[in-house]
């Protein structure tokens, strides 16, 4: 079973503070850092490899929630862009990362991709209580 597969198991569980909301497809979750105030992850739910492994009825109906997803992180958080990530090189499980990106950082990496802090990530590590606060701002504009 894959890490993200794993995840989804203790998603379904009902025990991680980080599930935001159900969608048909996926699950949107906080990520694991808050480097960038507000990154989120959205995981499909069935263990696909790549997006072009997905019916293009799924494609469509997961990529609104993907859009649906940044919509209101951008707007809960103030944030100037979003950048979507969706790369598959650690956890080949269909999953985008949702970063939120600042003009104070972006002054400096406008043309850099979010990657290029990974090695601070680690510094921001997202806390239950952290998790638990963006999950109560986010859910209810996901209702
Ligand atoms: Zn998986």
């Amino acid at each position: 079973m894959c890490l993200i597969c794993e995840r989804i198991e203790d998603l379904k569980n009902g025990d991680s503070p980080f599930l935001v909301k159900e969608f048909k497809h996926s699950y949107l979750v906080v990520g694991d850092h808050q480097f960038f105030q507000g990154y989120c992850q959205l995981i499909m739910k069935e263990h696909i490899e790549d997006l072009t492994d997905l019916d293009p009825i799924v494609q469509g109906e997961f990529f609104k929630e993907v859009t649906r997803s940044a919509k209101v992180i951008k707007r809960l958080f103030k944030a100037d862009r979003i950048n979507y990530s969706c790369l598959g090189n650690v956890v080949q499980h269909v999953h985008f990362h949702i970063f939120p990106r600042y003009k104070d950082e972006l002054a400096k990496n406008s043309k850099k991709d979010p990657w290029v802090h990974s090695d601070q990530f680690n510094s921001f590590e997202t806390t239950d209580a952290v998790a638990l606060d963006i999950v109560e701002s986010l859910r209810p504009l996901l209702s």
